[in-house]
């Protein structure tokens, strides 16, 4: 009996081409499905731009995975329900297996009134934009030239990097529901942007919250050392943080544009240890004219698994061994009952959760539930899986998908890497998929 399976993974992002490691590494064959024409997910689209050295690094190791035979490419494809290709499709076409590694596309909102006015981005959206992924590199945005970013986290400092250094505006605000000691951001990361902090708004701000920092028990002057430095904001650029303040309202003009930003003032109370903030009832006005948010995002719903609060359904039964495999399988709290041959890794298991290690951690410890459970199956012989794929490519082209391979990708990096070099940068990108498409053809034709 064959133990080799077909196996299709959806989303090549460091969680899918990790998985696709260990699935071919164990012996079996992987179709890799990706709704961006490149590989990398936000490895490629996330990672601030000039992070030279991790996101060369990267590209070199996916490249290398990507290059084994058994893994097959196939970018520019989005799974999901009203699209092309489903995973009921891919299940229903005999893969042994599918894994559903796309991420957390989904985004989160605060719910608060106006957030729909000109001006409220998500971090995401913001982040694909300055990394040129299609469309989100084609789409404008009205960024202005005060911007409050809701969030304490590393993505926060990515945006403001963006904003700060690169587009020069003059005011980021970070608004925080609580206090600087709970910060979510590495101080390694905030190394790019503390240049623009002023210092005389935050000793202001740590005064202005001192009485409810030291009712949690925290040290005032420790924070204020740690926080407050000497010196100006460079080039006059300011970074100011507004702590204890949960938004309300985003206030627009009369042209539906983002003018303020209202929320309420917290205080912080400790619950099991733990600092928590409760909401005072007074409200404060906050002057921006654009507002992102950089709360973390949620999964995909449109791909079709059981979802609930911004998550798939995982299964909640305990079963043996290490890792849990109950985790990684999606559950139809309905049926009570796992999905059969339906498996989650990385930000669509955790959505927003760690850096590209704990991703390919995640991956690499789903794809040993994965590999157990195609050993209890018997698997097809190579004619049978290239058939398969076949009829895949089949299936896709009378839908009229644009479907790019690896060698396609290939072409296209090989014509990105010319026109880096053309420019005298160490990177180039084509902003839309028209182009991109065009290049390929172009060079596929020899041209
Ligand atoms: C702004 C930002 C900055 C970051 N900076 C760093 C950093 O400096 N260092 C670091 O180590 N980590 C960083 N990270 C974290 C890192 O990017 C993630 O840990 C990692 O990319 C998550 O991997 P993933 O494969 O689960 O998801 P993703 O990277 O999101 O990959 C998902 C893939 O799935 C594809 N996809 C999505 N939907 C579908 C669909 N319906 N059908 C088919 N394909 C689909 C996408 O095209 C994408 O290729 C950053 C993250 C963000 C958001």
């Amino acid at each position: 009996m064959s133990k080799q399976h077909l196996v299709a993974v959806v989303g090549a992002g460091p969680a899918g081409i990790y998985a696709t490691r260990k699935l071919t590494e164990a012996g079996h064959r992987v179709v890799l499905i990706n709704r961006d024409i490149k590989p990398g997910g936000l490895a490629e689209y996330g990672i601030f731009v000039d992070k030279e050295k991790m996101k060369t690094g990267l590209r070199k190791q996916f490249k290398r995975i990507l290059a084994d035979p058994r893994a097959f490419y196939l970018g520019h494809v989005t799974v999901g329900l009203n699209q092309p290709l489903s995973l009921k499709d891919l299940q229903a076409m005999g893969f042994g297996a599918v894994v559903v590694t796309a991420g957390a596309q989904g985004t989160k909102k605060l719910g608060i009134e106006g957030e729909d006015s000109i001006g409220v981005y998500h971090a995401k959206d913001v982040v694909y934009h300055y990394n040129s992924l299609p469309p989100f590199s084609e789409r404008h945005f009205e960024i202005g030239r005060r911007v409050a970013i809701i969030g304490m986290g590393n993505v926060m400092v990515d945006i403001a990097n963006w904003l700060l250094n690169l587009k020069k505006i003059d005011q980021v605000v970070v608004v925080a529901r609580r206090g600087p000691l709970e910060k979510a951001y590495d101080d390694s990361e905030f190394e790019y942007i503390d240049m623009y902090l002023d210092n005389a708004d935050m000793k202001q701000e740590i005064d202005r919250i001192g009485a409810q920092l030291t009712a949690v028990g925290q040290d005032v002057g420790a924070i204020t050392q740690k926080m407050v430095r000497q010196g100006e904001p460079l080039e006059g650029r300011r970074l100011t943080f507004r702590y204890l303040c949960s938004p309300t309202k985003v206030i627009a003009n009369e042209q539906g544009r983002v003018a303020a930003l209202e929320a309420e003032e917290n205080e912080m109370i400790l619950q099991d240890g733990k600092t928590v903030a409760k909401g005072t009832g007074r409200t404060r006005r906050i002057e921006v004219d654009c507002v992102i948010y950089a709360i973390g995002d949620q999964v995909d719903a449109s791909l079709g698994l059981p979802f609930s609060r911004g998550a798939f359904v995982t299964n909640p039964e305990k079963l043996p061994g290490d890792p849990n495999p109950a985790a990684y399988q999606p559950y139809d709290p309905e049926t009570k009952k796992a999905l059969d041959g339906i498996f989650v890794a990385g930000w669509s298991r955790n959505a927003s959760v760690g850096l590209v290690g704990v991703a390919k951690q995640d991956a690499e410890r789903g794809m040993k539930v994965v590999n157990a459970y195609l050993a209890t199956k018997e698997g097809g012989s190579a004619g049978e899986m290239e058939a398969k794929i076949e009829a895949l490519m089949e299936m896709l082209k009378k839908k009229g998908a644009s479907v790019v391979t690896k060698a396609d990708v290939e072409l296209l990096e090989g014509a990105e890497q010319e026109a880096a070099k053309a420019r005298k940068t160490w990177d180039f990108k084509y902003t839309s998929d028209e182009k991109m498409l065009e290049v390929i053809a172009a060079r596929r034709a020899g041209q």
